[in-house]
């Protein structure tokens, strides 16, 4: 049964493009609900009045098609969680002639695979599609046009459950729309593996790659090599040190943290993605990013060993795989072959990226295989490796895909490329015509920071706010129309050096991935960023109502300010990456509310204070709390000099960036710290007259990894003469503290009124890192910014 397609694009009570020129769509009424759906559909034709679900309503469909049952039951089953109504499930014979929703397979070329087509009217809801993924995505925007509340899983209390009426039909721009979680650098139970394979059906995601071994684990069981669940599986635990300054495993130690899914649990997980139309690729790593395999089996590196799993980030990996060794081979096709058993979907994902080939240069059997095989070098070994693996999963009725390095030296026809290193990559392998899933670091990487890094928790940092997920695009404009056909889709990845917890994961990929899903499923010219955060809105309602861990941060308020010297104020500007609600503030730092001030536009301060601000919707917090000490320094034309030069890159040898007013921020290098190595270091400050003075604050960073911390102790000594000092105050910061996030410390040194025409401030050295660094031996830094004398 086919069906005239309304191509008119109807949304927020708008007509964003108009695909065709009649009809024109009938206004929205007034009083109909916002639709608010995410992925945004390709067409949305609101109709009048609605359709009410109630105590009589039923689910139908013909019971001759088994398949569509999964749907079917999808729907009753959190319908009936939330809404408390019976719902049964009948024959479509049995219908009655009102208060149905109504499953049904159509015959409608404009729709794809994927496609469906959804009318709800006041006596019914049709949902229609070619195939069984179509009634499954009708069936989650179904769940979009009721109330949020919709997605509880818990009764909720007197709400109206109906759906206004409409008619939208739907159907996806690419074929792969994917999230990849890592579940090495952290474990993730299945349990928690399954809920996120939720949350991608939610989002018409279909694609679920599981990132499952690497050098600091390997969690799939093998029946055949028991000792990469064993021994590969677990590392020694340092979970409390910064990622990239843990120390190995000792000799003895025990390694206790990690785990492994076994291959019933994976069966299971693969089943639950399947009933929700979600394939499953699942990665096993090689012949880099295998230091969990040598752990077990030393034999298969260049050198022999000895290994351990590792317990944080290794740089460079130059233990991998050896490529002139068959028993390697042999040992990767009896892995190969029980996972590609296990999974049903058509990829296997093999890495193949960040191999360093030092090892390889120096082996004899490495070099022995380049010489026999009439290589030119150690990337053309990593070509036939590759080779050899794409020769074995043909064998197994698998396509190959890696990231985008195995197109070094040369890859194999039917290989497809997970383009990661930007979208060059993928361009390059889409023109020699190779299957591209873009999966880019500059729009793509979620463990990369979405906010104010003062305001989020640690990350490995980068910077892709919600605005820049949303605005990729896969296929660029500099592809021909054949080359673009090789562009498969689209896929977020969470690495979780930093992510320990199911709750952090979530916030790290939502509201990410509603861009990710819009990007891969609704059509381009659809794409608006004002529409998206209209819709964002219900979104994070829906969020909510789910349980979902999802973060604020495009609501999170950012501060900007600068200092005025003519009118000695420092100037305050206030914003969030959304734009939407009110930001309202205080200036004692106590937490706002919705009557405190409201930020109307940059104000004044002429006076040091705690900013404290937020943004509000509906009279209710919107996001986080941001905190600020602002800063107006009481004394003018104070003159600084220091007992060393700093040492850092980019200082300003006279130190006066330590008294210019402004911050230096917490994330990335700022040129604004001050920074010495290894050496206690004095700042004497000239006020130019004897002044009473309150208080003096000097901030100081600490970052382990960047073997930066904060000092010891801070001395603070007066004088009238700048001969003669007494000491007022020592304040004493307690040791080196294992917290891996980079933080500013404010030392707030109180000298009560004391009159002073010179301060000196001596900050001792912290010496040598701290034992549990994995350089224990190595020099810190003191990184200082700002002083400020109120
Ligand atoms: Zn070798």
């Amino acid at each position: 049964m086919a069906r005239i397609v309304t191509l008119l694009i109807v949304c927020c009570g708008g007509i964003m493009s108009a695909l065709s020129t009649s009809p024109i769509p009938t206004p929205v009424p007034a009083d109909s609900p916002a639709i608010h759906i995410v992925p945004q559909p390709l067409s949305v034709t609101p109709g009048s009045g609605s359709f009410a679900l109630g105590r009589g309503t039923v689910i139908a469909y013909h019971t001759s098609n088994a398949e569509v049952r999964k749907s079917v039951v999808y729907l009753a089953d959190l319908l009936r969680q939330s809404t408390g109504l019976p719902l049964p499930i009948v024959d479509a014979a049995t219908m009655p002639k009102r208060d149905y929703i109504f499953f049904n397979y159509i015959r409608d070329e404009s729709l794809n695979r994927e496609g469906y087509r959804l009318e709800a009217t006041k006596d019914a809801v049709f949902l229609e599609a070619n195939n069984d993924p179509g009634l499954f995505y009708a069936a989650q925007t179904l769940l979009q046009l009721l109330p949020p509340e919709v997605f509880a899983d818990t009764k909720q209390p007197a709400t109206a459950w109906s759906l206004p009426c409409v008619t939208i039909v739907d159907t996806p721009r690419f074929a792969w729309r994917g999230a990849m979680l890592d579940v090495v650098r952290h474990f993730f139970p299945k349990e928690f593996v399954k809920r996120f394979i939720d949350h991608l059906a939610i989002h018409k995601l279909n694609t679920f790659h599981w990132h499952l071994t690497d050098d600091q684990g390997w969690r799939i069981e093998i029946k055949k090599y028991p000792q990469l669940t064993q021994t590969s599986a677990w590392r020694a635990d340092r979970e409390d040190v910064h990622w990239n300054v843990r120390t190995p495993q000792a000799p003895g130690e025990l390694a206790t943290y990690g785990g492994f899914y076994t291959q019933d649990d994976i069966r299971e997980v693969i089943r639950y993605a399947a009933d929700r139309y979600i394939t499953i690729v699942p990665e096993i790593e090689m012949p880099s990013h295998a230091t969990a395999i040598l752990a077990a089996f030393p034999e298969f590196s260049c050198t022999g060993g000895p290994f351990t799993v590792a317990t944080g980030g290794i740089w460079p990996i130059k233990d991998i795989l050896c490529g002139g060794n068959d028993s390697v081979f042999v040992f990767l096709e009896n892995v190969l072959r029980e996972v590609a058993d296990l999974f049903p979907g058509p990829f296997l994902h093999i890495g193949g990226d960040e191999a360093d080939k030092t090892e390889w240069k120096r082996c004899p059997k490495c070099q022995a295989r380049i010489r026999e095989e009439g290589l030119a070098n150690e990337m053309e070994l990593q070509s036939l490796f590759t080779r050899r693996i794409e020769g074995m999963l043909s064998g197994f009725g698998k396509r190959l895909i890696g990231w985008d390095e195995i197109m070094e030296g040369g890859l194999p026809a039917r290989t497809a490329v997970m383009s990661w290193r930007g979208v060059a990559g993928g361009q390059e392998a889409a023109r020699s015509g190779h299957d591209v899933v873009m999966a880019p670091t500059s729009h793509c990487y979620f463990d990369y920071y979405q906010g104010d890094p003062a305001l989020e928790p640690i990350s490995i940092g980068g910077f892709v706010p919600l605005e820049k997920a949303y605005a990729f695009e896969p296929a660029p404009d500099s592809l021909t129309m054949d080359e673009a056909k090789h562009i498969l889709g689209v896929q977020a990845n969470l690495w979780t050096e930093y992510v320990h917890q199911p709750a952090h994961a979530e916030y790290m990929h939502f509201p990410r991935l509603s861009a990710t899903a819009e990007i891969g499923w609704s059509a381009k010219q659809h794409r608006s960023w004002p529409s998206f955060l209209d819709r964002l809105e219900t979104q994070f309602k829906r969020y909510d109502a789910r349980g979902i861990n999802a973060a604020r941060s495009i609501m999170a308020v950012a501060v900007s300010d600068s200092f005025d010297t003519s009118a000695w104020k420092r100037i305050v500007a206030l914003s969030s990456q959304s734009g939407r609600g009110e930001i309202r503030y205080t200036l004692d730092g106590s937490t706002p509310s919705a009557g405190s001030p409201l930020y109307r536009g940059p104000f004044a301060i002429s006076k040091s204070c705690v900013l404290a601000a937020a943004t509000f919707m509906d009279g209710k917090a919107a996001g986080p709390t941001t905190t600020r000490r602002l800063s107006v320094t009481a004394v003018q034309n104070v003159k600084i000099s220091l007992s060393s030069p700093p040492e850092n890159t980019k200082a300003d040898s006279s130190g006066r960036r330590l008294i210019d007013h402004r911050r230096a921020a917490v994330a990335g290098v700022d040129t604004q710290w001050t920074g010495w190595k290894n050496s206690d270091v004095m700042m004497l400050l000239d006020l130019g007259r004897t002044t009473p003075v309150q208080r003096v604050i000097v901030g100081f960073y600490q970052s382990p990894a960047g073997l930066v911390f904060s000092p010891p102790s801070l001395e603070v000594s007066t004088s009238d003469d700048g001969t003669t000092f007494t000491q007022v105050t020592r304040v004493q910061e307690a040791s080196p503290v294992k917290d891996p996030r980079p933080t500013v410390r404010d030392y707030v040194a109180e000298l009560n009124g004391v009159s002073a025409r010179f301060i000196r401030l001596v900050a001792t050295s912290p010496g040598a890192a701290p034992a549990w660094h994995r350089s224990p031996s190595d020099p810190t830094w003191i990184y200082a910014d700002e002083i400020i004398v109120e």
